[in-house]
């Protein structure tokens, strides 16, 4: 008897589509995606059909060849935002879930029965900044520092910044990198294209196929460019749009972001340069025969439990009971980050490790660097 094989991408419970036999994944409403593909495609087209050869004999053949240097580039970086995993995080197991929920019953005790139970926090010292991981009810686990539930492809993404329909996905701590050069290079590729049109005006003659390429090029240089320049104030904070929107670092929290080098140069490099973490869904995986539905770690380890943030929780000292809320813990955190210095300026805050163990050896880097000072 001849059965199928069944590899995982077919089986994952977010609301995502998968091409390609898995290798391309994208959240499921498209149509905003397809709209930015139009709107580059045919302003581009109008350019190099219009304009580009009479610039290329009057003025410089360099002037096309740049253009499409550019819009080859800034493809490259959509299809890369758009088509890659932005760092989703498996849902736990049913026997995980149960594992964690007895966890968490164990630790509120008997809640009388019409009182509301505690909320599901868990706080951790990082970077000697309290941090509060909360329970997704959805994938049921304890999200990691910077993770968010999204919405619209439900499931959890590591550093989360944002759902953004314009790519057509979400965009997070894998395609964080590809998106900002996208924006980047669509700036440019914007503003190189308005110039050359206006040229063109002025040399040649009015045409009105030239007035729509200014017009659309008008609109987006506003849009782009000022998001653009929104990125690169947030990594020049190491932030993500998610934090900076939630006030995550900001003053009222009396937080501060833990993530941040307090150095423009080495946050702009540890977002951009930094290493790009491998995919924790095996999305191309073969599932196993008797394996449960919401199997999606890629982790060998996994198939015992796969979320790492619980078993750190009841390993390391970095857990800082739930009864401390961080307002109560903040004085004594605070006495110690004055007795001692700072971390290490040099030492990333971010693991270079694989993602599955970085809430792990985020929270032990932590430990590591109390002890130390
Ligand atoms: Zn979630
Ligand atoms: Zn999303």
């Amino acid at each position: 008897m001849i059965t199928r094989k069944v590899r995982k991408w077919e089986k994952l419970p977010g609301k995502n589509t998968f091409c390609c036999d898995g290798r391309v994944m994208m959240a499921r409403q498209k149509g905003v995606f397809y709209l930015t593909l139009f709107l580059i495609i045919g302003t581009c087209s109008l350019f190099f059909a219009f304009e580009c050869p009479y610039l290329a004999v009057h003025l410089s053949p360099a002037i096309p060849v740049f253009a499409i240097l550019l819009f080859f580039f800034v493809m490259a970086m959509l299809l890369r935002t758009s088509f890659s995993d932005p760092g989703v995080l498996p849902r736990a197991l049913p026997e995980e879930a149960t594992f964690i929920e007895m966890e968490i019953e164990a630790a509120n005790g008997n809640v009388p029965a019409g009182q509301r139970p505690p909320p599901r926090i868990r706080n951790v010292q990082i970077n000697n900044q309290i941090v509060k991981l909360k329970y997704c009810y959805t994938c049921k686990i304890f999200r990691p520092p910077r993770a968010s539930h999204c919405s619209i492809c439900d499931n959890c993404v590591d550093r989360f910044d944002h759902h953004c329909p314009w790519v057509g996905n979400c965009v997070g701590k894998r395609n964080y990198r590809y998106f900002y050069l996208f924006t980047l290079s669509l700036s440019l590729l914007t503003i190189y294209i308005f110039t050359f049109n206006i040229v063109h005006v002025v040399m040649r003659e009015f045409h009105c196929l030239t007035v729509l390429e200014v017009l659309v090029c008008f609109f987006t240089l506003w849009s782009v460019v000022g998001l653009t320049g929104f990125h690169t104030y947030l990594i020049s904070l190491n932030q993500t749009t998610n934090e900076d929107i939630k006030g995550s670092w900001s003053g009222k929290n009396r937080v501060q972001n833990p993530y941040s080098h307090k150095n423009i140069i080495k946050n702009c490099c540890e977002v951009l340069c930094g290493p790009i973490y491998p995919s924790v869904l095996d999305r191309r995986g073969l599932m196993q025969e008797d394996s449960p539905v919401s199997a999606t770690s890629a982790a060998p380890s996994s198939s015992s439990i796969s979320n790492p943030v619980p078993q750190t929780m009841k390993t390391t000292a970095a857990l800082i009971p739930n009864e401390h809320t961080p307002e109560d813990a903040k004085p004594s955190v605070a006495a110690s980050a004055e007795k001692s210095p700072s971390p290490k300026d040099g030492d990333p805050p971010a693991p270079k490790v694989p993602p599955l163990a970085s809430p792990e050896t985020d929270v032990e880097t932590s430990i590591v660097k109390d002890k130390t000072h």
